[in-house]
């Protein structure tokens, strides 16, 4: 049941969970199935129940722009980056950034959940989490015309709370770039608040003069962030394929928007085309990088490393190993141009393949004040955190968090995005992707070597930027944030200014 903060304040819950995103609204669940058990879930953003922005699914990106769904923070200077600032976008309001994240449920690879356990955490294994995943998924049933076209069989489909379906709309062409995958190789597949509350690192909690209930040295630091990038080609006129790209017509995205309800149409479409592949079967560079990664922790001095952090190197280093490594290669298809710095052509229409890296050696800190805690007004025995973790630079609430990522601090980290992009490249040279496509539009013909990849990539964000401009005022109001919201997005990925470029 949804409520003020009026209409609970001064009442006692045997539980109150900070924060109703993903896991606090999971938690809650969990917790309130003991009817004898009171549970309060505090939600700074607002509730959103049954908003036709978020239930939509190809509103990929539009709410980005708009501060009743998401926190709108921003990085601070990135020194290996460009000395530019990127925007850290986090869901707002109750499901939290499951609100406007990109509905894909994807599985990590099973060894990756067991390294949580082989750091030290107990329980933290593949075991007990495909435990969970049994009791959380609930597979909604295919039409037989679905069924029949992608050969599927879902008599052993488990039924649990949460639905996960395909989308209405697959367009055979999406198919054809799965299958390019294949032929490559490849295989488918806010604001904190607990060092506010005396949890964290002793010197910071001195810094900002917050009386520590305990000390846990972790809090705020350790940051990774996935990073991505999009590789962009038009598509030949007489392929059939309803991309994206159409809603770029004010007329057209009416016309969909129409179609929703009825369950058809351009807004029902899903990102379906995931592939997940080790860095040798990406690069023969793979070799080279793995001994780099080996020399870098070899260089390491363990009296001065940050707690844990070598542990994980190691970790990660088996990750990397050629021949045994673990899949954190991730490219991902997506039937639009989700890319830059060239803008689209009238009329046209494009893919993408994002590749995207899940295991990178940089480590950042999140900086920051909190809002004044809730919990405050509510007699509460336990209270249970869960929001992002993070530090702070002020005992003033309303202070704004700084977020300083640390992106390719770690120049492996930048090595290993280069050769998947280079590689993601190449799948325009594998049928059928091949037949499918004109030209390459991002990252463009004239960046051919390494090092025009990683300067042009650079300079690339900037041209984003003014590119973003002249697009907005060429598009009316009502399209204005589809786009802004895009090219917001875009700013996630970036390539560094490292090694000269
Ligand atoms: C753009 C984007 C795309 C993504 N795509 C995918 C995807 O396709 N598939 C996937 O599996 N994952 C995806 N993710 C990741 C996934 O959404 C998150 O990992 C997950 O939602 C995190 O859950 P959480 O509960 O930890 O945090 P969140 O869901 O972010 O919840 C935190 C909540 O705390 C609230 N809050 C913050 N401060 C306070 C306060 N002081 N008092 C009260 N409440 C507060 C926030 O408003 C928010 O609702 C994506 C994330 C983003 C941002």
């Amino acid at each position: 049941m949804a409520a003020l903060i009026d209409d609970v304040s001064n009442k006692f819950f045997d539980y109150i969970i900070v924060g109703g995103g993903t896991a606090g609204l999971t938690l809650a669940a969990r917790l309130s199935e003991d009817p004898d058990s009171s549970v309060l879930v505090l939600e700074a953003g607002e509730a959103n129940l049954d908003d036709p922005n978020i239930l939509r699914p190809a509103s990929f990106g539009s709410h980005f722009s708009n501060k009743s769904y998401f926190w709108d923070h921003l990085t601070n200077k990135q020194k290996y980056a460009g000395d530019r600032q990127n925007g850290w976008q986090r869901g707002r309001g109750l499901g939290g950034s499951s609100g406007i994240n990109f509905l894909c449920w994807t599985k990590p690879p099973a060894r990756d959940i067991d390294d949580f356990e082989r750091l030290g955490n107990s329980g933290w294994n593949w075991k007990n989490y495909e435990n969970c995943l049994e009791r959380t998924e609930g597979f909604v049933d295919p039409s037989d015309k679905t069924k029949t076209t992608y050969n599927m069989n879902s008599d052993n489909w488990k039924i649990g709370p949460l639905s996960l379906a395909f989308p209405a709309t697959m367009d055979e062409a999406e198919l054809k770039i799965q299958q390019t995958f294949l032929n490559s190789g490849l295989n488918p597949a806010p604001h904190p608040i607990l060092e506010l509350s005396g949890i964290g690192r002793e010197d910071i909690l001195e810094s900002i003069g917050v009386p520590m209930i305990m000390d846990l040295p972790g809090v705020g630091e350790n940051v990774q962030e996935h990073m991505f990038i999009g590789l962009s080609w038009e598509l030949k006129n007489d392929v059939k394929f309803d991309t994206l790209d159409l809603l770029r017509d004010p007329v057209m995205a009416a016309k969909h928007l129409d179609l929703h309800p009825t369950g058809s149409g351009l807004f029902t479409t899903g990102i379906v085309g995931f592939a997940f592949t080790t860095l040798d079967k990406v690069t023969s560079q793979a070799g080279t990088i793995y001994q780099y990664i080996k020399e870098m922790i070899s260089d390491m001095d363990p009296e001065t490393s940050p707690p844990g952090l070598m542990e994980q190197y190691k970790i990660m280093l088996e990750r990397f190993e050629p021949g045994k490594g673990s899949p954190g290669c991730e490219f991902i298809s997506f039937p639009g141009l989700l890319s830059h710095p060239n803008p689209p052509a009238d009329g046209k229409r494009y893919v993408t393949i994002l590749a995207a890296t899940n295991h990178t050696f940089s480590r950042g800190t999140i900086v920051s004040p909190t809002v004044t805690v809730c919990a405050e007004l509510v007699s509460v025995p336990l209270l249970i955190i869960l929001m992002e973790i993070k530090h702070s630079t002020s005992s003033n609430p309303t202070k704004d968090p700084e977020f300083d990522a640390h992106y390719f601090e770690q120049m492996v980290d930048l090595d290993i995005f280069t050769e998947m992009c280079k590689f993601a490249r190449k799948l325009a040279d594998v049928e059928p992707l091949k037949d499918m496509i004109v030209k390459e539009l991002n990252p463009g013909a004239e960046v051919q070597t390494d090092e025009q990849l990683r300067g042009t990539h650079s300079r690339m964000l900037r041209i984003l930027c003014l590119g973003l401009i002249g697009l907005i005022r060429r598009l009316d109001k009502s399209h204005l944030r589809y786009h802004l919201a895009y090219c917001k997005f875009l700013l996630y990925v970036t390539f560094g200014e490292r090694r000269g470029c």
